[in-house]
């Protein structure tokens, strides 16, 4: 558990545990694990712990023992045989992160980020977020006893996030604006010393997350997949996924990284047009629509992290539109059982849009990150599913209804 923290562009080590950019570039913040300090000799050897992001905690930049933990992660990682069949890929799994204490990833990241506040000494935690990330926060927060302020894009958040960070009492502010008028407050009120900012820019929250890529080569017996596909949005977790691999890779556990394949909404693509251009930055969109809400933002604060997991392990971006994204979560669930939110179903949409394209190979084996579960968005779900049958409470009227 030896580390320090550097800046992403310029190299820069950077010593104050409260800025969340580089005090001299401005650049995003990474952790450097000193990966000749884990003792461990092989992935085996982490097995004594029972599956779940503190298995890794040798990899992880905070004291294990003292972790603010909801047991998040071991979530099931899915052989969807029937999807598989319908879109001619060899094998198809996916990793359904709605499985999650909170019901999205962001439960691994946050369980590294509010164990490092307090660490930290911290007393007051806060976040921008489109909804999980607040969700998230709000219940780390009331696990670790400390306060905790949400700011969220107003008229844009699903109904089951919301309501989830006013359960676990959070104070919510929804702003008149959207996420990235909302991440620029909050870090203006982090540098300010109001809170701590627990947004994926905080270094430590990818720490966490990079676990999704140490369990999935763990459920699969150590066999590296092709190609990992997910939704990009504020573009931190493809970073981490590929900085979990990466970090293997260098322990020589694994010889080789997925592809890392990004999917973004056709009305919120910033990292997909960059990607197409051959640029390693991107152009923020002013105002990004998707009905993905999760993934509705225009300047995602990781962006050019993101590019380089692209970049570096030969993946690629590509951009699908709202009725894709509503198809493939119905799919999903029809086919395979699996309950995914909008953003969620990217990964799928993605996924046959790539085999369609040809970009994806018929013998590739490859994960799905699903990000988040089916209800937290229960509106969206039922405005795209068949309407309701109503019927009078009798058995034969009941017949008559369902058409018997
Ligand atoms: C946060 C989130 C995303 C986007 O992840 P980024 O790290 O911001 O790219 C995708 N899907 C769901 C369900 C999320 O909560
Ligand atoms: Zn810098």
């Amino acid at each position: 558990m030896s580390f320090g923290i550097s800046c992403f562009e310029c190299g820069r080590t950077v010593e104050d545990p409260f800025v969340d950019s580089c005090p001299t570039c401005g650049g995003r913040l990474t952790v450097d694990m000193d990966l000749g300090a884990i003792k461990e000799r092989s992935p085996i050897e982490l097995r004594s712990r029972p599956l779940g992001v503190w298995r890794y905690a040798p990899f992880l930049p905070v004291d294990a023992t003292k972790a603010v933990s909801l047991q998040e992660g071991a979530t099931p990682l899915y052989k969807c045989k029937a999807l598989a069949d319908l879109v001619k890929i060899k094998d198809v799994m996916v990793k359904f992160e709605g499985a999650n204490p909170t019901g999205s990833f962001k439960d691994r990241g946050m369980t590294v980020g509010v164990s490092r506040a307090v660490e930290l000494g911290c007393k007051i935690v806060g976040c921008a977020s489109t909804g999980n990330t607040s969700a998230s926060l709000a219940a780390y927060a009331a696990k670790a006893r400390l306060g905790c302020v949400v700011l969220l894009p107003s008229g844009k958040v699903a109904a089951g996030k919301l309501a989830q960070a006013m359960f676990y009492g959070a104070k919510v502010v929804m702003i008149d604006g959207n996420f990235d008028d909302a991440l620029k407050i909050i870090r203006e009120m982090g540098a300010a010393g109001h809170l701590y900012v627990l947004n994926s820019i905080n270094p430590f929250r990818p720490e966490g997350q990079k676990t999704i890529a140490f369990e999935v080569l763990d459920q699969l017996d150590f066999k590296v997949p092709d190609r990992i596909i997910l939704p990009v949005g504020n573009a931190a977790n493809i970073w981490a996924i590929y900085k979990g691999f990466v970090e293997w890779k260098e322990m020589g556990w694994i010889d080789r990284i997925p592809k890392m394949t990004g999917i973004q909404a056709s009305g919120s693509a910033p990292i997909v047009r960059a990607f197409r251009s051959g640029q390693r930055d991107f152009v923020p969109e002013d105002n990004p629509e998707t009905i993905a809400t999760a993934i509705r933002i225009g300047n995602p604060a990781s962006g050019k992290k993101a590019l380089k997991a692209i970049y570096e392990t030969g993946g690629t971006a590509i951009d699908v539109t709202d009725e894709e994204i509503l198809a493939a979560q119905r799919l999903l669930g029809r086919l395979e059982g699996i309950g995914v939110e909008p953003a969620s179903a990217t990964s799928i949409a993605g996924l046959a849009k790539l085999r369609e394209m040809g970009e994806i190979d018929g013998d590739e084996r490859v994960v799905c990150v699903c990000t988040g579960h089916v209800l937290k968005d229960p509106d969206t779900v039922m405005r795209s599913c068949e309407a309701i049958i109503h019927s009078k409470a009798d058995t034969s009227s009941v017949l008559r209804a369902i058409g018997a």
